[in-house]
């Protein structure tokens, strides 16, 4: 505990099982040539998340999931090093080791379970493992027991290993309240602004439902073409459509539950619709999504200059502020939920052609001010109430939620840089008993109180001491300040007895936070943030060429 973060407790347990997993899918019952390498990993990435969610919170763990694959993958599909999830060609094999393999394989694991249900899904893994029990496989391998184990043709599944790209739906919908009528109509759309089109037509599984603004949930119409079960339909190339009639209460469909296929929506969901989502779905994924969506369409209209954009953005910061009372949903759900939610990379795609960097920037600080306008006071009043944990540190749900609660009120708290918000978070600092407490305080510091955050840095590296895996928690800190357009104590940072371009981990510690959490100094319009990045890189290069080459992939 002196020296690992909650978070770091629940990577090691996801990697463990991890390896532990592939002794089946990976080793047992291995690739036949590089190509395959999805099949492997993909497929043993969709087992450790499944122990996670078992083991640990099933929402939060598809949140994190969702978020990764969104922050990792999905600029490659989007850049110039889209690749589908089997490539047909490399030129270094090292190179192959992508969130595209991985995360989205992953996700095309899930669809198929999703496609087969718990039970077929399980009958097609016996049947996989029994059929190639010591063989070396293909996709096509995998992907045909899971269907013989239910006499099923899957095939068509097999372009998403085929494809690059991120496939997009688009939905559609209209409520006529004197009819008392709700038509929902959803389509594959050809996407735009990426590097290799996806072709439209691969099988897309939707988990779909229609709920009222009271939160009553309709069923979808059995005569529903594509519909698999109550709640689950198959999109191809056409589009798919229902009516509800007799409705009393407007309704807003709920698209995409779970993030059942690894797609990007269209809508055309108003803010209020959104909003009634948020109040009501019951999925977890999709009540934390229509926010997010709601926040990141109020940026883009404040970003275009649309002065009801500010309004629309208000009205979300107070809807969220709501939640700080709360006491109903799970501690660690409510922290995500009542932070700002959308990121820099979901903007960058959201947004085709070059970035107006500058402007982004001022969106997301006057977002920021809203928030605080709308939540600092609550959140102080509620981390008033909210209890110290008293009990030796243990990584157990219990004691995270509630750091991981804490953590998020601190910060909220502090966003209007009232002087006794800000006393708070240092005296959370000083009194802190577990490492994530004590850095969840520190970067609040770091970000939101400019009078002292260098004090609070350099105390917090005399902890450091001699300790690698301290420092880099310190160094990703000082990586991630945003505000300030120099680079000084990323400098000094390398300069650092400490930090060692030999050691990978210093790197992704110090070098990697730069590059990936902070688009801000990167992206200066004076080039200072790419003069350091490549100075850096140049070093890397000499020593380890694959660090060099993923850390590139922030660009
Ligand atoms: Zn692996």
């Amino acid at each position: 505990p002196a020296t690992a973060t909650d978070a770091n407790y629940l990577l090691i347990e996801s990697v463990v099982a991890h390896e532990y997993f592939h002794n089946w899918t990976g080793n047992r019952i291995t690739c036949r040539d590089w190509f395959q390498l999805c099949v492997k990993e993909g497929l043993t990435v969709y087992r450790d998340q499944e122990f996670t969610s078992d083991l640990r919170s099933r929402p939060l763990t598809r949140l994190d999931t969702v978020a990764r694959l969104k922050a990792q993958q999905w600029p490659e599909d989007h850049g110039p090093l889209a690749h589908p999830p089997r490539p047909d060609h490399y030129k270094e094999i090292s190179n192959f080791y992508t969130a595209t393999v991985y995360e989205k394989g992953a996700e095309i694991v899930r669809m198929l379970a999703t496609r087969l249900g718990k039970e077929g899904f399980r009958a097609g893994m016996d049947l996989y493992r029994a059929r190639h029990d010591n063989q070396a496989i293909t996709v096509e391998d995998f992907v045909l027991a899971l269907g013989d184990a239910n006499d099923e043709d899957l095939s068509a599944f097999l372009a998403w290993y085929r494809e690059s790209g991120t496939p997009v739906v688009a939905l559609r919908h209209d409520y006529n309240k004197q009819a008392g009528r709700l038509t929902v109509e959803v389509k594959p759309l050809p996407p735009e602004g990426q590097a290799v089109t996806p072709k439209v037509g691969k099988p897309i599984p939707l988990r779909i439902g229609v709920i009222d603004e009271a939160g009553q949930e309709y069923p979808i119409p059995a005569t529903t073409s594509g519909l698999i079960g109550h709640d689950l339909i198959e999109l191809t190339d056409k589009p798919i459509s229902f009516t509800i009639d007799k409705l009393t209460r407007p309704c807003v469909p709920a698209l995409l539950r779970g993030f059942s296929a690894p797609v990007q929506i269209r809508s055309e969901l108003t803010l209020e619709e959104q909003l009634i989502l948020f109040r009501h779905e019951r999925d977890p994924y999709l009540r934390f999504d229509s926010i997010r969506q709601a926040e990141q369409n109020a940026m883009i209209g404040m970003l275009q200059g649309e002065k009801s954009a500010e309004d629309d953005y208000r009205l979300i910061a107070a809807t969220m502020a709501e939640l700080i009372s709360c006491k109903e949903t799970g501690l660690a759900f409510l922290a995500r939920l009542i932070l700002p939610k959308v990121t820099f990379e979901e903007l960058q795609i959201a947004i085709p052609g070059v970035l107006p960097l500058d402007r982004i920037f001022e969106v997301q600080d006057k977002v920021k001010q809203f928030i605080a306008e709308a939540s600092s006071e609550l959140a102080r009043a509620r981390l008033g109430n909210e209890k110290l944990i008293e009990e030796p540190y243990s990584p157990s749900d219990v004691q995270i939620d509630q750091r991981s609660f804490r953590n998020s009120l601190l910060r909220l708290q502090a966003f209007d840089h009232s002087p006794s918000g800000l006393e708070l978070v240092r005296a959370a600092y000083r009194d802190a008993k577990s490492l994530t407490e004590r850095l969840g305080a520190l970067s609040t510091i770091a970000h939101e109180d400019l009078a002292e955050r260098d004090n609070f840095l350099s105390e917090f590296r005399g902890r450091v001491g001699s300790n690698g895996l301290l420092f880099d928690k310190w160094a990703g800190i000082v990586a991630s300040i945003d505000d300030e357009p120099n680079l000084g104590r990323l400098e000094q940072a390398v300069k650092d007895p400490l930090f060692a371009s030999t050691n990978p981990n210093r790197v992704y510690g110090l070098i990697g936070a730069f590059a990936f959490r902070n688009p801000r100094l990167l992206h200066l319009s004076d080039g200072s943030g790419y003069a350091f990045f490549f100075e850096a890189l140049e070093r890397l290069n000499v020593i380890n060429p694959q660090v060099a080459s993923r850390l590139m992939t922030a660009l």
